[in-house]
């Protein structure tokens, strides 16, 4: 399984997701530890990855990095004619857009309350994972999509999360702009990354198994009475966070050039 996940990490080195930015960004992955994991999640992840295996188009990629630079300017999921607005497009136009990133797995978006619900990696639900941004507290849909904001954003984050087995307060910061840890508390914390994905949807299949626990101890403890055994990663926060920002790192890095000509 590791051999297997490890050539098709290399094979599958990125895939393109909008021009000019590829996904995941191999480059900041240098434990071992990480890389396996990362590549090994894709291999699991194949429903994702055939999603994500072609390049988004310049419409959907204006509409995206738009949502993602609404979500911490508001502090929730922004609203269809928030986006219209910011984008510049008609209410009409823009929604089968937002349907064509849904089937991407990029966002969920409830049609009928006119709004996005989560972007990853935030969600507008309340979660384990509070990511303070800048002036703004939001959720994180996962322990890794909560260590990625940092890089997204360019900027320093701290994370409260808690336990997922014993509830214990768990609390993360980072410094260089997110791209490395401050500090971690407790020093015992990890990170599983739970590889299953299902239902086209990583918000409900995999994201709420990734999570942190305050010890081996409890991750442990956690893992042995499930039903089946779980696919998944023990993880370090420095290896989690090298994850977190190869996934979220490249999103917002190059300036999109403008709506489709
Ligand atoms: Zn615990």
């Amino acid at each position: 399984m590791i051999e297997a996940t490890r050539s098709l990490g290399s094979t599958m080195s990125a895939v393109e997701l909008h021009p000019g930015v590829r996904r995941p960004d191999w480059s900041v992955v240098t434990r071992p530890a990480a890389r396996e994991a990362l590549g090994g999640r894709i291999a699991a992840r194949s429903g994702l990855l055939a999603k994500w295996s072609t390049t988004l188009g310049k419409t959907e990629d204006l509409v995206w990095r738009s949502i993602m630079d609404l979500f911490p300017t508001l502090g929730r999921p922004p609203r269809v004619e928030e986006i219209a607005s910011a984008t510049k497009m008609s209410r009409d136009g823009l929604l089968p857009v937002l349907r064509e990133l849904q089937q991407r797995d990029l966002l969920v978006f409830d049609e009928a309350m006119g709004s996005v619900t989560h972007a990853y990696p935030f969600t507008g639900s309340k979660s384990r994972h509070r990511v303070r941004l800048g002036e703004r507290t939001l959720n994180a849909l996962c322990a890794v999509d909560a260590l990625g904001v940092g890089a997204m954003y360019r900027q320093d984050i701290s994370i409260e999360s808690s336990c997922h087995f014993c509830n214990a307060e768990i609390r993360i910061a980072t410094r260089r702009n997110g791209a490395a840890l401050a500090n971690v508390f407790p020093a015992s914390a990890v990170v599983w990354y739970d590889a299953v994905y299902s239902g086209g949807c990583a918000a409900t299949s995999c994201c709420p198994s990734i999570a942190f626990f305050c010890s081996d101890d409890h991750l442990r403890q956690w893992l042995v009475p499930r039903a089946k055994p779980q696919h998944g990663y023990r993880l370090w926060p420095d290896e989690a966070l090298e994850v977190g920002r190869a996934l979220f790192g490249p999103v917002l890095a190059t300036p999109n050039t403008g709506p489709d000509d």
